[in-house]
């Protein structure tokens, strides 16, 4: 299927590793320019080193800045400089660090602070940045990353499920401001993959209940239907196609990705 994005520009949040990695890799095989930021800078580059392999214009067409998404005048000059250097943005990965883990006794004032500045307020400042563009030239396409906790609370995961539903709450408003300009907004809900964020839910777990690694994975696979884990490359994949053309008429969605985690019907 020709998804018709080569030759555009994508703006990848949290490329470092993980689905913002396996995004940019995808996008740059499609032909997509790829600007990719994140807050360490030696992971970033070897990831765009990646991508540059994989692009039609090689390392041209690979902007890579180390950018902290929560630092808004930060993110509104990685926009600007992307707009520049690869041309305007049409496709939009909305990423970020997860909250920390924890239950509501373990939670104080400053973590609920960061999680609504990490997972919420950074979407809103960075939509604010790139929406209005996407809207004027008639074509754009926002994808943002959020959890299946969207759909269905996770144990031990407070901060991200009250958080998340909000953020996804924010798609779906701006997918409605932004229809009638040709743009789609939707979110991915990822259950447990295999990147290093899981691997630190791990080790957590492993700390906390003196289980190992394989109990602690056994655990969680016997509440998944499909029986494993989650490779970022399938959720990856899901994210391309909802950037892609063929995708235009998906727009306000949440989409798991979860090989059948959640419970609920819809
Ligand atoms: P990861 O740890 O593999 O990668 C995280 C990336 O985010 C890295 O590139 C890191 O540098 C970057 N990052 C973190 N905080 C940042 C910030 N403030 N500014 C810029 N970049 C930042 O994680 P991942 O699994 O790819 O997770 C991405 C998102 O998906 C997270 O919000 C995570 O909570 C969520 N999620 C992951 C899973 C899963 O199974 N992996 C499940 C549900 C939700």
């Amino acid at each position: 299927m020709d998804l018709e994005i080569r030759g555009k520009t994508a703006l990848i949040c949290a490329a470092s590793r993980g689905f913002g990695k396996a995004t940019a890799l995808r996008l740059a095989a499609e032909g997509v320019k790829v600007a990719m930021c994140a807050r360490g800078r030696e992971t970033l580059d070897e990831a765009a080193g990646e991508a540059a392999v994989l692009a039609a214009g090689g390392a041209r067409d690979v902007l890579a800045r180390a950018v902290d998404v929560t630092d808004a005048g930060a993110m509104r000059n990685f926009v600007n400089e992307t707009e520049q250097v690869l041309g305007p943005i049409d496709l939009l990965l909305v990423n970020a660090g997860g909250p920390p883990a924890g239950r509501f006794a373990d939670l104080d004032s400053d973590q609920w602070d960061a999680a609504y500045r990490l997972n919420l307020a950074s979407a809103v400042d960075l939509c604010r940045l790139v929406m209005p563009g996407m809207m004027e030239r008639g074509w754009g396409r926002i994808v943002q990353v959020t959890s299946v906790s969207v759909k269905q609370p996770v144990e031990n995961l407070m901060l991200s499920s009250v958080i998340r539903p909000a953020a996804h709450a924010l798609a779906r408003w701006l997918a409605v401001e932004a229809a009638p300009r040709g743009v789609t907004v939707n979110s991915v809900a990822p259950g447990f993959h295999t990147t290093s964020a899981v691997e630190r839910l791990i080790a957590r777990k492993m700390e906390d209940t003196g289980c190992t690694r394989e109990d602690v994975i056994a655990g969680w696979t016997r509440d998944i239907p499909l029986g494993r884990l989650g490779d970022p490359d399938e959720l990856a994949a899901l994210i391309v196609f909802l950037m892609s053309g063929p995708a235009g008429y998906i727009t306000g969605q949440c989409i798991a990705s979860d090989g059948g985690w959640v419970k609920g019907t819809f």
